[in-house]
Formats: C-alpha cells, structure tokens, sequence
C-alpha cells in the first residue's frame, strides 16, 4: 500500500505536483486474508497521524516463489531520554559496526530532511549513495512472518509491554534487512509524528530501539541501509524488494540493556 497527500501551496513551489508521503506498508499474506488486510491498510491511510491520504494505490501480486524461511533478530531497548543522548547511542553502534562518521552524517541528514518512501542505501566509508532513485529511496517488501511465530513474537513482546503493530513490523523487516550479508547495519527514525522511538540493528547486535530519538510532533524521518564500497547494488535490490522471506522464528526479547553491555566493555 501506498499513501501519499498533494503538497498545500504552501509547501511546494508554485505550479509543482510535490506529494507528500503519507504511509506504506506491504507484506506476505494468504489469499483468504486479502480483505482483512486491504482494509486495515487503507484504515492506516485514512488516520494517519501526518495527514489524511488523497491517493492510495493498493497492489497485490500472487508469489509464487516459496518464501525463505528466517528468525527474527534478538530485540532490546536502550534507555534514552533526549534526542541528543539518542543520536549518541546510534553513533556508538554505527561506529563500532565499521560505519564512518561521514555515512552517519549523511543518514542523518537524509532522515532529517524525510519525505522517502523508501530507504536510502549508503556505503559504510565514503557515504555514497547507491540507490538510483534518490526521492523514492528502496522499500523492502515481500516480507512476513508465519502464524505460529506472531503468536510466539507478540507474547515475547507483551512481556516489555512493547507489542505493538509498529515494532512487529518494522522487526520483520530489519530481520529480512540484515539477513542480506551485504548490510552491514540500519538506521532507522519512524516519521510518524507520535512515533519517538528509533532502532539500529545489525546481525551482532540485534534490533536495539532507541527511545526519544526525536521530539513528539516531528515529522522528519527516514532509513538508511549501510553496506561496503563497491557493492553490486542491483543484488541487494533485487534481494530487498523481491525475494519473499518470511519470519519463522522467534529470537530472545530482552527489556531494558545497557550500551556498553551491548558493546562488551
Ligand atoms: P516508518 O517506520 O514506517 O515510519 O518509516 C520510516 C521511513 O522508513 C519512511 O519514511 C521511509 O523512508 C522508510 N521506509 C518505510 N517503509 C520502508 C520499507 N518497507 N523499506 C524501506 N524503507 C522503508
């Protein structure tokens, strides 16, 4: 699914089309689930918190391929409690996960600015982006998770009174993110204005969320792919957007963690 609003004068320059993106989502489902799921994607369309959508475009594609079965990443939280503390956290992982200064620069700059649809991919020293469409960025799609292991996933969860729609889904898609050996870590900031909680993951450290990573009433946000220089971008693309990987099992969910627990000082 895919929800955009036409920019108000105000925000796009005079006689230009600018769209703002208002909401996708996108996911693995059984054919007799289709209803269901169409609905709740065009109800999250309609009350999304950055505006009401004026155009929704619904696609829906019979995959034939037998989805890859995966596990989650571990999940935990590491206590934040301002922007700035946050964004030194995120650095922290970032660094020691061999991401430069640059690239983490220009991921926040990019996730400032918001407005992608997608993901920006972005090489781990010299922060080129490799992406052809710089405004759409890369969506990952094609992406689920079994029966069984949403009921496992959503008790684990509940348990750090975190089960929410949100997390369940953006889990499953860092999960099929970083079991692409060519990413190396994700950043990722909701652009949801009532959304505050950001997350870094990477194979070594798990889905780690980051609360208060922005102020309430933000609309800025984005992702952002890290991989090495010189990486064959159409492989990781083709992988993202088309190879069907659906989560069939579920990794420990821990609470509260330290950082310098998570970085074994
Ligand atoms: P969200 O976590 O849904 O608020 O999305 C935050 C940002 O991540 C969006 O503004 C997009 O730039 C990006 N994004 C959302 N969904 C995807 C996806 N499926 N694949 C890649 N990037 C995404």
């Amino acid at each position: 699914m895919r929800a955009s609003k036409a920019a108000s004068s105000r925000q796009s320059a005079a006689g230009s089309q600018r769209k703002i993106h208002i909401s996708g989502a996108e996911g693995l489902y059984k054919a007799s689930e289709i209803q269901k799921i169409v609905k709740r994607y065009v109800e999250r369309a309609l009350k999304h918190p950055k505006g009401k959508a004026d155009k929704i475009l619904i696609t829906i594609e019979n995959i034939k391929q037998k989805p890859k079965s995966i596990s989650t990443l571990p999940v935990a939280t590491i206590n934040c409690s301002s922007p700035a503390e946050g964004k030194n956290v995120i650095v922290k992982l970032l660094r020691s996960s061999g991401i430069s200064k640059k690239a983490i620069d220009i991921a926040f700059e990019l996730i400032k600015k918001g407005n992608m649809r997608g993901a920006a991919i972005i090489t781990k020293e010299k922060g080129n982006r490799l992406e052809p469409d710089k405004k759409r960025g890369v969506r990952a799609s094609r992406l689920g998770i079994s029966e069984s292991a949403l009921k496992v996933l959503s008790s684990k969860l509940s348990k750090h009174g975190i089960n929410t729609d949100t997390v369940k889904e953006a889990l499953i898609l860092a999960s099929k993110v970083s079991f692409s050996r060519h990413i190396l870590a994700e950043l990722c900031i909701s652009d949801d204005p009532d959304y505050t909680t950001g997350y870094v993951a990477t194979e070594k450290f798990g889905y780690l969320r980051i609360p208060n990573i922005k102020h309430k009433g933000s609309k800025s946000g984005g992702r952002a792919f890290f991989v090495r220089e010189g990486m064959e971008v159409e492989g990781i693309i083709n992988y993202l957007e088309r190879m069907p990987v659906i989560i069939g099992k579920v990794a420990p969910c821990k609470g509260i963690v330290s950082l310098d627990g998570i970085l074994g000082k």
